[in-house]
């Protein structure tokens, strides 16, 4: 008899986005002559720029004669990504070879993935609130018990809240693997290269690997804070990063993004002897997956053109525009605000204690604003609301001026 996976009934119901959605819905049907506002899901917007569309169209050209075809590519990457994603890496102070770089689908497919390779005995440290694919990915695979109040147990939950500056504590127990994002999901918070060296060191010491999810890295708009981890020194030997083209670029639904994992990088085998964790990466991915079409990577290759990041700049500084409108203006009606200068979301306290859906329910009820319930990320979200950046402009001036309007 087939028997199913039961670690997938420890999941929680996928509760969050649905949740919000079925909650709209009703208001929509009951309010149909209202404009409701969506500052909700973290999507983009804008369309691809021309330089990045050029690439592809050629690209798609280029596979409709028998000279230029191409059939399956290097499940890698092609170098011609490869390259200047390295020589990127060099631009920000990190050393990355092109060899350590795997091109793929999804920072969400690569972060959901990754914990495929390591043992199902390793101790997980992850934020509280969190990108939930971390926490689901391992429950799933085993890693964890039965969640009890909205928490599963094995897990390390490290809370993430005003009180500690949004920069995780070292966790008290020993754990092997450790996620950070920065710029945070949804905090908007950034690790700073302190934190970032605290945590390199710990890692080191404990034998541990850190999975750092730099997805929002193009949003870091002040000089002098951390993008790879790689700036570290030492991190080569304790890091796997992953990068997505997702929001840097609009490809959230063209889909490019890709992972680092350096050569250094070690772990134990179970006889106890040091196994190289690129090689187990590779591994999985010649396996399992086939690459990305050569259009995207064509596309994702643009965008490190002079006029191809110019063009993609052009759109994560509209983007962070609109975070500036919605900080201020959130700020100058008197709301307690973070994140939205470094990251493309604002992370509000709720006014006199609120909670996070009861802050939602006035938001949509009253002024037809559509956000995210910080509980919806963990139970340390709770009391807090994620604006996303990713709106039209004038979108966002008008959710911004409502809610400093007429929300009560
Ligand atoms: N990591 C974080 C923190 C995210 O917020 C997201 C998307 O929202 C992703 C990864 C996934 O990105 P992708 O579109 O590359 O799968």
């Amino acid at each position: 008899m087939a028997k199913i996976n039961s670690n997938y009934q420890k999941l929680q119901a996928g509760y969050l986005f649905p949740e919000i959605g079925k909650r709209v819905r009703a208001y929509v049907a009951e309010h149909p002559d209202k404009k409701v506002i969506r500052l909700g899901i973290g999507d983009v917007v804008l369309p691809l720029p021309a330089p990045i569309l050029d690439a592809m169209r050629a690209a798609v050209e280029e596979m409709g004669k028998v000279e230029t075809f191409k059939g399956y590519g290097p499940e890698q990457g092609y170098d011609f990504l490869l390259n200047p994603i390295s020589a990127h890496f060099k631009s920000q102070g990190a050393e990355v070879a092109p060899d350590e770089i795997f091109v793929s689908d999804g920072s969400k497919c690569d972060t959901a993935n990754i914990q495929e390779i390591f043992d199902v005995d390793n101790v997980i440290a992850v934020t509280d609130p969190v990108y939930p694919v971390y926490v689901d990915t391992n429950v799933m695979a085993g890693r964890t018990t039965e969640a009890a109040g909205g928490r599963y147990g094995k897990l390390v939950y490290m809370p993430t809240t005003a009180e500690n500056g949004f920069d995780p504590e070292l966790p008290k127990v020993k754990t092997d693997i450790i996620y950070l994002c920065s710029p945070n999901n949804p905090t908007g918070a950034v690790m700073s290269r302190a934190s970032l060296e605290k945590w390199v060191k710990y890692a080191k010491a404990n034998e541990a690997i850190i999975l750092f999810d730099a997805a929002y890295e193009a949003f870091i708009t002040e000089p002098g804070l951390v993008r790879s981890i790689y700036e570290i020194p030492g991190a080569r030997e304790v890091a796997i990063e992953f990068r997505s083209l997702s929001k840097t670029a609009g490809f959230t639904g063209t889909r490019c993004a890709y992972t680092v994992v350096p050569k250094d990088l070690k772990a134990r085998n179970a006889a106890g002897d040091f196994a190289s964790v690129h090689a187990l990466w590779n591994r999985r991915q010649t396996t399992k997956f086939n690459g990305v079409s050569y259009p995207i990577q064509k596309a994702a290759a643009a965008i490190f053109t002079p006029e191809g990041a110019k063009a993609v700049k052009a759109n994560v500084d509209y983007y962070m525009e609109n975070a500036r409108i919605i900080r201020e203006g959130l700020k100058s009606a008197d709301y307690t605000v973070y994140g939205g200068v470094n990251a493309p979301y604002i992370w509000l306290k709720t006014p006199q204690g609120m909670s996070s859906w009861d802050f939602f329910d006035n938001l949509l009820s009253q002024v037809q604003v559509v956000g995210t319930p910080g509980s919806g990320f963990g139970s340390c979200g709770e009391g807090y609301f994620r604006l996303s950046a990713f709106g039209i402009r004038e979108n966002v001036i008008e959710a911004v001026e409502r809610i400093r309007t007429r929300l009560k």
